[in-house]
């Protein structure tokens, strides 16, 4: 190393070859470093499987570069914090600058630009390459303005890349979302067949690791029992592969429906593969448009899967940024309480949060409207402090990096920054459960009861919430219909309604 002028930093999320990191990599002076930091593992309570998809990833992306006769340190196993081990690694070599990607999270990219500062070492932080859009093109969309909205940018990413458009700019199938057909829950008598995901053999690096996380990470939430995550950029590639070819042609039409023990319904799976950096979304959604035309999908499953990609997930990212660190202080409603210890076991009487939680701790997944409309829609009922419910999201989901977790978890589903990119909170009772799964069927409570004994908590907390923000709702335009349905409840039947949500809020562990 003592010949090395430049370090190259590589994060357990930044694991590609073709990583601006490496763009001019150079023999001659350059060296890798990697780092297992077990501070990663911790400072969030993670889920094993989480911990062991990184691990593992990392050490097969170790071995792919060792096998190109890359230059590598990799520090196993380690103790201190990934600035703590790279400050040690450079104050005994030496080298003259720091090349790393840009992390994807804010106290981590903080955290390296301070210790270079203190080191008094070039830094070269580079955007990731793995994104459609720029940080400066993000700022570019949303000077000037009035409400910053998913819709718009996604227009615009349409256009810029060409992605779903004819020769004049003008959105395939005549518009520009196909979202109205894409709420369908599953037939009352349940999902039928769903070809099941791709399954991958653990090799000898994914056994060590699982053996390792299960002895290390023992009291940490989740099971490995059903690991089953991509972990090399081969296998990623394989699991594309496969949803296009089997599962993307049902994505579109059940993409919100819940059933109990169909942790994957129709969803590609991949966020993992795409955020650890295996895949590139401009991959996934080229192999989506080949799919569209040689297996004749409907446009609005296609449609419906790119805006996941090209809208989605490129906006939240360019919000992350935006709006850090802030983002990550908002309480909108300034809600306190504690997050239900049942989050982290799964024991409730509650079914749909049984479900959903329960297949979360077993596989580190659950999607997006359960996360969204079961885990989320209560936390932000139940008024719990949005970083108390980050923190979870960000431990428990084999996916969740900051940049995508954070402004899905305090924008989207806790409404935390006051609607700063979305215009009203995303809240539903009971009523809205019971249409899309089968939870309430075999579930202690009823969804349609708004008070008592039997009364659902997700309903009773869901009036709670409008009655208690009713004037500001009806302030609002964007949110007056919300409280509309609120005049058929009797002011008698809305005192016990607040009574009962008393009760609930103040010993939310014992529903
Ligand atoms: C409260 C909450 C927390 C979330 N935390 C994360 C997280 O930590 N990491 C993460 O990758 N996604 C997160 N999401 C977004 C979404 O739920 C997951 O991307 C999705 O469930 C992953 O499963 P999938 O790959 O099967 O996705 P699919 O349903 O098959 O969708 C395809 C892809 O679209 C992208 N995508 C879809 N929705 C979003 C979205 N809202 N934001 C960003 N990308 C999106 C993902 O890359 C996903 O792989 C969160 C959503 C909510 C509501
Ligand atoms: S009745 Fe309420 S708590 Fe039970 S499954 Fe339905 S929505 Fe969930």
């Amino acid at each position: 190393m003592s010949k090395a002028k430049r370090l190259i930093l590589i994060l357990g999320d930044q694991l590609d070859l073709q990583s601006a990191a490496l763009r001019d990599f150079s023999l001659e002076t350059d060296v890798i470093i990697m780092i297992e930091s077990a501070n990663e593992a911790q400072y969030v309570w993670s889920h094993k499987a989480k911990i062991a998809l990184f691990l593992s990833a990392m050490r097969h992306f170790a071995k792919a570069l060792q096998d190109l006769k890359y230059p590598l340190i990799y520090i196993k196993e380690s103790n201190l914090s990934i600035t703590d081990a790279l400050r040690e690694f450079i104050q005994k070599n030496g080298p003259q600058q720091l090349v790393c990607i840009e992390p994807g999270e804010y106290r981590l990219k903080i955290a390296i630009e301070k210790m270079a500062q203190e080191l008094g070492l070039h830094l070269d932080m580079r955007e990731d390459n793995h994104f459609y859009c720029t940080h400066q093109e993000f700022a570019q969309w949303v000077a000037n303005k009035k409400e910053l909205r998913l819709e718009y940018f996604y227009r615009l990413m349409r256009k810029t890349h060409r992605i779903l458009v004819d020769a004049d700019g003008n959105p395939e199938g005549g518009q520009w979302n196909f979202d109205q057909d894409n709420r369908k829950p599953y037939s009352k008598k349940g999902p039928g067949i769903i070809d099941k995901p791709l399954s991958f053999a653990h090799d000898a690096i994914t056994k060590e690791v699982l053996d390792y996380v299960g002895k290390t990470y023992a009291e940490h939430p989740g099971s490995l029992n059903a690991f089953d995550w991509p972990v090399t950029r081969e296998q990623a590639l394989e699991a594309l592969d496969y949803f296009v070819e089997y599962r993307l042609r049902n994505f579109g039409v059940y993409q919100d429906a819940m059933w109990t023990d169909t942790p994957f319904g129709w969803h590609s799976i991949l966020s993992s593969s795409m955020n650890l950096k295996l895949l590139n979304p401009r991959e996934v959604v080229d192999a989506v448009l080949r799919a569209w035309k040689k297996y004749s999908l409907d446009l609005s499953t296609v449609e419906g899967f790119i805006r996941q990609i090209l809208g989605w997930r490129e906006f939240v990212r360019g919000m992350y940024y935006l709006d850090m660190p802030q983002m990550a202080k908002d309480n909108h409603y300034k809600h306190i309480n504690k997050l239900p210890s049942w989050y982290w076991s799964g024991k409730t009487d509650m079914a749909c949060m049984k479900d959903a939680i329960g297949q979360t701790l077993q596989y580190g997944y659950a999607h997006h409207i359960q996360r969204l409309m079961v885990t989320g829609n209560f936390a932000l009922l139940a008024e719990v402090l949005p970083s108390e419910v980050c923190d979870w999201y960000l431990a428990i989901y084999v996916d969740a990096i900051e940049w995508v977790e954070l402004p899905n978890t305090a924008g989207m589903a806790l409404f935390a920054n006051g609607g700063r990119f979305t215009s009203k909170p995303y809240i539903a009772s009971g009523a809205y459960i019971k249409r899309m799964s089968n939870y309430c069927n075999d579930c202690k409570y009823k969804p349609d009861v708004r008070f008592g004994e039997s009364a659902c908590p997700v309903t009773t907390l869901y009036w709670n919430f409008l009655i208690k923000h009713r004037d500001q709702f009806e302030a609002s335009p964007r949110t007056r219909l919300m409280t509309a349905n609120l005049k058929r409840i009797s002011d008698e039947d809305q005192k016990e309604i607040t009574i009962h949500a008393k009760k609930i809020l103040n010993n939310l562990d014992a529903i």
